[in-house]
């Protein structure tokens, strides 16, 4: 990646300390989003892997992946899927259980989304843990879906997520790291 590049969007995601409680330093894109050249710059990162190939849809989970997901998935004139918290979706459902820091929640997406074998790319902001793209990962493939790729802007290396997300045989692609949790 270019220097100009890692540092629009160094400078542009705001770091808030001890929020949403003490210890973490959360990662806050909003300020990304509202930045003209780092907005664009990063979906142009996002979907220059993928430009010309056939990517049927795009899935971005909740919230923050359908902001960046939905702008991908116009540059790859691809469908966009929403990854939702549970009883969002008003018609019928796939669902799958995940383990947060203190118990677990679940996600879900609609059963039609996506037919077998089609090639889906999945978006979220930040990737931790992996904890919740690889619950979105596993529902994808749980219904057919062929996952070429998990994309994110920002990677926690130090929390291991990325190892999680390969072992189920997806490439990751992540744009910027952060240090520490
Ligand atoms: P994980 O399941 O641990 O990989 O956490 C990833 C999800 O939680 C993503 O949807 C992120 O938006 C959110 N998240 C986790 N840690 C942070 C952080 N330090 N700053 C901002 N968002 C975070």
């Amino acid at each position: 990646m270019d220097k100009s590049l890692r540092s629009v969007l160094e400078d542009s995601i705001r770091s808030i300390h001890n929020y949403p409680k003490e210890g973490i330093v959360f990662r806050d894109i909003s300020t990304l989003l509202g930045h003209p050249r780092a907005f664009r710059r990063s979906v142009d990162e996002l979907v220059h892997p993928f430009a010309g190939q056939r990517i049927d849809k795009v899935a971005g989970i909740e919230a923050r992946g359908f902001i960046l997901g939905g702008a991908v998935a116009h540059q790859l004139s691809s469908g966009f899927v929403p990854i939702r918290k549970k009883g969002k979706l008003p018609h019928d459902t796939v669902r799958i259980a995940y383990s947060l820091e203190y118990g677990i929640d679940e996600m879900e997406m609609h059963r039609d989304a996506i037919r077998p074998a089609e090639k889906v790319v999945l978006i979220d902001d930040l990737i931790a843990t992996g904890g919740t793209a690889e619950a979105a990962v596993k529902l994808l493939q749980q219904i057919g879906a062929d996952v070429v790729a998990a994309c994110f802007v920002i990677d926690l290396p130090d929390l291991g997520g990325r190892k999680k997300i390969e072992a189920l045989g997806v490439p990751v692609r992540t744009l910027i790291e952060f240090e520490g949790d």
